[in-house]
């Protein structure tokens, strides 16, 4: 008995945990988040003011942090200077590349469906238009990604935002329609079958005599169908 009271009270204190910051995960949270913004400047040199500008401005609370006895509060803090590095723009910025090959994958994959022997004349069309928005919020996206610091906008934050926004709207948009046009052409196709076979009539089993497919009884042999 006491051992499982252990356990269950290990258990609780391992989701409490996991749910509220402690100074110790903030901590390690910290080091992970400004190391990846050291990588996010070398990749992307037009935003090396404004990461810096953000990294001040969490390290400023960060700091502040330091003067909180309460282990609780001073965590809370931490966790709201991780947040700066982490989430909102920044966030962005650290997936836009991913989302930006995602979203290729995406556009290969909507493209292959134009080749489908059933697509009307408005799927065509629909599918060059899917296409051309995945060329457009890529384009967008890496525009953004690449912009030198003096066209910079006066608020790149939202300019990331959008561009990801964008990414993420248009893959939406596109998977959407490839699981859409996959059904129906999975019906369309499964049509034709029964079409094929229909014509091809039914075999008599027994004798191998062709009889219409909507015989019940083969006409030669009298065996069931
Ligand atoms: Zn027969």
């Amino acid at each position: 008995m006491k051992k499982l009271t252990f356990i269950i009270i290990a258990i609780f204190t391992f989701v409490f945990n996991s749910c509220s910051p402690s100074v110790e995960g903030e901590t390690k949270n910290w080091d992970r988040n400004l190391n990846q913004l050291l990588k996010l400047k070398t990749d992307f040199p037009a935003y090396e003011d404004f990461i810096n500008e953000k990294i001040s401005d969490a390290e400023t609370i960060y700091k502040s942090a330091d003067n909180i006895s309460d282990e609780d509060k001073k965590a809370k803090e931490m966790r709201k200077a991780n947040n700066i590095l982490s989430s909102g723009c920044i966030g962005d910025l650290k997936n836009m590349s991913s989302k930006i090959d995602d979203l290729n994958k995406k556009k290969r994959e909507i493209e292959k469906t134009i080749k489908n022997k059933n697509n009307s004349k408005n799927d065509v069309v629909y599918i060059m238009t899917l296409v051309e928005n995945c060329k457009n919020a890529i384009k967008k996206a890496e525009k953004v990604l690449n912009k030198k610091t003096s066209d910079l906008d006066t608020n790149p934050c939202k300019k990331i935002e959008r561009a990801f926004k964008g990414l993420q709207t248009t893959y939406t948009e596109t998977d959407n329609a490839i699981s859409d046009f996959k059904k129906a052409h999975k019906e369309i196709d499964e049509k034709e079958k029964k079409k094929e076979e229909a014509a091809k009539g039914l075999k008599c089993e027994y004798c191998g005599t062709k009889n219409k497919s909507t015989a019940v009884k083969c006409k030669s042999c009298g065996a069931n169908l």
